[in-house]
């Protein structure tokens, strides 16, 4: 095989399958490397669940076919978030659970048709290539142990939360490019179950609040067809948490839930918890999907943004190309692009964070059991950015927790600050640091 392409991929998860998929329709040389074998492409540790709206802009985008049929385990027709009998929220959001190892099957095949896509697989890549301060390629190990070297004009890290590159760049060349802390990470344990009758959450996508769960920890039950389910528990890491194992705890509540299941699957995974990194490109270099920490920081839903950031690093990189101009400047667009769409949607998710570090989720079960959120509170928060709650009447109601009131509303002034800051990420790399002092200080921002 050659060794010199136009761009290198690392990781053939979502990210990386869409990236490449994108190159190939235009006719760009690029190397798509995976650890895994070919067959087991596309599998993955997930709660399964896929928004319709992710895979109906990537048809608009890039004329990609949406899930096959049997790609898809069930239609999710209600989202639900409740605690034990206090309280339950209706979320609108639409979606359905898929069978991942199929779908990244279905999105390899797309790309197996383009001669100048070469796809290497059971071969890791290991390190970075610097050579005058400048990133030339990548140091690979295949499955006998033998290290070559490839090279190309941009290098893009789709290697999910082990960011393998992204990792070992060294700071004073890529100052921009921020790692993601332990405290910023979601430690998840996902299991999939059968039932021996068909069970009561046909359709259903439920999250639920658990005394077993440790603070700022969920559990959610996902429908994945008549008699079977991926369920699964999850919590940013903190100081008290950090030595809970979320097996044991998932544990704890199905038995609880499903006493009679029989586990078919059980894994546990990492994935980031933050806003998307303050910069996701560097001279010669892109970084996309959980390796940019696109995943939503308060639900995890990280499929469909790592197949979108996919298509963005994808249309940066061909007008790039195009000028033959590979530097920070050339491809900054990605990070104005990424930060509108998924920083912004993660806004909320931040600050509830903030208010869960601050509160036992016995207070967050008294807003919604007292009606200080409402249902329809929670559909407008999610969907006009101008929302003002009517602050009286929710005042009238919270008499006797008026702090814990106050800080509901700081909670969402900050959601909504951050939400502006997102939409207006710099459009030069001169005006950055200024725009990440302030995103900083945000983020910082006690309630
Ligand atoms: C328990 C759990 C539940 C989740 N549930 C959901 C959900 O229900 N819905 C949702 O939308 N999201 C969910 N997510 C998040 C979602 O799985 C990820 O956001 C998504 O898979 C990210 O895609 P990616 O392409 O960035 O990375 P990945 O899917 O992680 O793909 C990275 C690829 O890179 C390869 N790779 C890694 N290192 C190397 C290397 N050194 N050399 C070569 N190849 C390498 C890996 O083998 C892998 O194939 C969940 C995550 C977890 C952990």
């Amino acid at each position: 095989m050659n060794s010199s392409f136009d761009v290198i991929i690392i990781g053939a998860g979502p990210a990386g399958l869409i990236l490449a998929y994108s190159l190939g329709k235009n006719r760009l040389k690029a190397l798509l490397i995976e650890q895994k074998p070919m067959e087991l492409i596309g599998e993955k540790t997930c709660g399964d669940a896929l928004g319709f709206d992710r895979t109906e802009e990537l048809k608009d985008l890039i004329q990609i076919e949406e899930p096959n049929p049997e790609v898809i385990c069930a239609i999710l027709e209600t989202a639900h978030l409740s605690s034990e009998n206090k309280f339950e929220i209706s979320i609108p959001f639409q979606c359905r659970t898929i069978n991942r190892l199929k779908y990244g099957q279905q999105l390899l095949k797309n790309i197996q048709q383009f001669s100048t896509v070469s796809i290497l697989t059971e071969t890791k890549v290991v390190e970075p290539i610097i050579t005058n301060d400048k990133l030339e390629g990548v140091v690979i190990r295949n499955k006998e142990g033998k290290k070559s070297k490839f090279y190309a004009k941009i290098i893009v890290d789709c290697s999910g939360y082990t960011a393998i590159i992204r990792k070992q760049l060294p700071s004073n060349l890529f100052p921009k490019i921020n790692q993601v802390g332990r405290e910023e990470t979601i430690v998840s344990c996902r299991e999939i179950i059968q039932t021996k009758e068909e069970h009561s959450f046909q359709k259903q996508m439920r999250i639920e609040l658990h005394p077993e769960l440790p603070p700022p920890g969920y559990f959610w039950i996902f429908s994945k067809g008549k008699k079977k389910l991926n369920i699964g528990v999850g919590w940013l890491i903190n100081e008290q948490n950090k030595k809970i194992k979320p097996s044991v705890i998932l544990e704890k509540i199905r038995k609880k839930i499903f006493p009679e299941c029989t586990v078919i699957k059980h894994d546990t995974d990492l994935l980031p918890g933050r806003l998307p990194l303050y910069s996701m490109v560097g001279d010669n270099f892109i970084v996309c999907g959980d390796a940019a920490a696109l995943a939503n920081p308060i639900n995890g839903e990280g499929h469909g943004p790592a197949l979108i950031s996919g298509y963005y690093a994808a249309s940066t990189i061909i007008s790039a190309l195009e000028r033959e101009d590979f530097s920070e400047r050339s491809l900054w667009k990605y990070n104005v692009e990424i930060w509108k769409k998924f920083g912004y949607l993660g806004s909320m998710g931040i600050a509830i964070h903030k208010f869960l570090k601050k509160y036992p989720i016995s207070d967050f079960e008294y807003l919604f059991t007292n009606g200080i959120i409402t249902q329809e509170d929670v559909n407008n928060i999610l969907y006009d950015l101008g929302y003002k709650p009517s602050i009286f009447n929710k005042f009238i109601k919270a008499m006797k927790r008026p702090k814990l009131m106050l800080r509901l509303v700081r909670m969402i002034l900050i959601a909504r600050k951050i939400e502006k800051l997102c939409l207006s990420y710099p459009t030069e790399e001169k005006d950055f640091n200024k725009w990440k002092r302030k995103m900083v200080k945000l983020e910082l921002r006690e309630l």
